[in-house]
């Protein structure tokens, strides 16, 4: 591993400086600006909402503040106030590493981006990432924890490296079985999960804009699949892409847990509703998991005899 990247800092990480975002939101359509703010020690990520009065604006990116997983993951604060959308966002924070971090936004949604998060771990990577004086701490898994929701279902086990397995199957001929497995090591997830888009389905898309969602959706912002086929002229970014977006779901959602978790998440049709019932069926459990300085961690690491990935092995059904 290289130990110099700021996933493996003892001390809390934030970032250099203020960087702006503007973008639109997937499902009003509308402009939304974005700026991600440097945060003190131990105050962790948490979002300001900058078009409501700042005595309600807060939210922070906590498990315990989901209010809704139907289309995607939301959060709330006790006022009412929401942000939605937020996995994308989330997953990049988490992966470059950073623990605190202030994020101002004008409107109930995070910009969809590209539909991936590449923009914004190059947004943070162009901030810079400073260490902090406060020690880090991480979630160690200690026992399998799962949930299951009819076929669908969600484990996560002891690993001395985090890793993320999805298996997914759609009855598109254009998307079929897809199984990656990915250890969230180095720069791995920028190079190889942070690219991959999110999906959507040419009828389901009519029924939303018809229930005035998915406004600002386009194949700008989404790979769009007509029953067995891509629309999209540029293809896809890798051929296994839409399990590699289910990665990076994952990663967002499970950043709410406030802290890096290093266990093996194996998740079969995962999606926002399964991946939050897993985080309460984890803080459910308190002897299944320690919360441990880094400095444990890593020594855990290093004398763990581990059969280590490294690099996404990937299995995918041919193309009908
Ligand atoms: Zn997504």
């Amino acid at each position: 591993m290289v130990y110099s990247h700021p996933l493996y800092s003892n001390t809390q990480c934030t970032i250099n400086t203020i960087m702006p975002y503007v973008g639109i939101g997937l499902h009003s359509g509308r402009r939304v600006t974005m700026q991600l703010h440097p945060a003190a020690p131990n105050s962790g990520i948490f979002f300001v909402r900058s078009d409501v009065p700042a005595a309600h604006a807060v939210i922070p990116a906590s498990w315990k503040h989901v209010v809704d997983t139907r289309l995607c993951t939301v959060l709330g604060n006790e006022h009412g106030v929401t942000i939605g959308t937020v996995e994308h966002l989330l997953a990049a924070i988490r992966s470059c590493g950073v623990d605190n971090l202030m994020i101002e936004i004008s409107a109930d949604e995070v910009p969809i981006l590209d539909g991936s998060c590449a923009p914004i771990v190059q947004l943070i990577k162009q901030a810079g990432i400073v260490g902090q004086r406060l020690p880090r701490h991480g979630i160690w898994i200690e026992h399998p924890i799962q949930v299951r929701q009819g076929e669908r279902f969600a484990i996560l086990e002891p690993s001395a490296t985090p890793r993320v397995t999805v298996e997914i199957d759609f009855d598109s001929a254009a998307i079929g079985q897809q199984s990656v497995s990915i250890d969230l090591i180095d720069n791995l997830f920028e190079t190889e999960i942070a690219p991959a888009r999110t999906f959507g389905f040419a009828d389901e898309l009519e029924q939303l804009r018809s229930q005035g969602l998915a406004l600002g959706g386009s194949m700008r912002n989404a790979v769009l699949v007509d029953r067995d086929q891509v629309k999209n002229a540029e293809g896809l970014r890798f051929a296994d892409e839409f399990a590699r977006h289910k990665i990076l779901d994952c990663c967002g959602d499970l950043a709410l847990a406030e802290a890096p978790i290093f266990g093996h998440l194996h998740t079969y049709k995962p999606g926002h509703r399964l991946n939050h019932a897993l985080l309460r069926e984890m803080f459910a459990h308190r002897s299944a998991w320690q919360k441990l300085p880094y400095g444990q961690i890593m020594q855990r690491i290093e004398r763990a005899e581990r059969p280590q990935l490294k690099v996404v092995k990937s299995e995918r059904s041919a193309l009908k």
